[in-house]
């Protein structure tokens, strides 16, 4: 995996795709949400199935990305 393609990678619980991943030895981490998508042989996995959720953090909808994401919603 290189630099480029992980330039191009996006959280998936982040419903806009703006928030950006950094690599962190074995995981992915999500520099808006902080949430961590395991690496496989080589290849992130960036399915919410399989995601760790940060501490203190017991539900995806309580994450930044999908906080704002619900917040635009309610604004409609
Ligand atoms: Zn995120």
């Amino acid at each position: 995996m290189d630099d480029t393609f992980l330039a191009q990678l996006r959280c998936p619980l982040d419903p806009k795709r703006e928030a950006t991943l950094a690599r962190e030895d074995q995981h992915l981490v999500c520099s808006r949400c902080n949430c961590r998508f395991p690496i496989k042989q080589g290849l992130p996995v960036l399915v919410p199935d399989e995601v760790e959720l940060p501490p203190q953090t017991r539900e995806v909808s309580q994450l930044p990305c999908q906080r704002a994401a619900n917040r635009e919603k309610n604004r409609k």
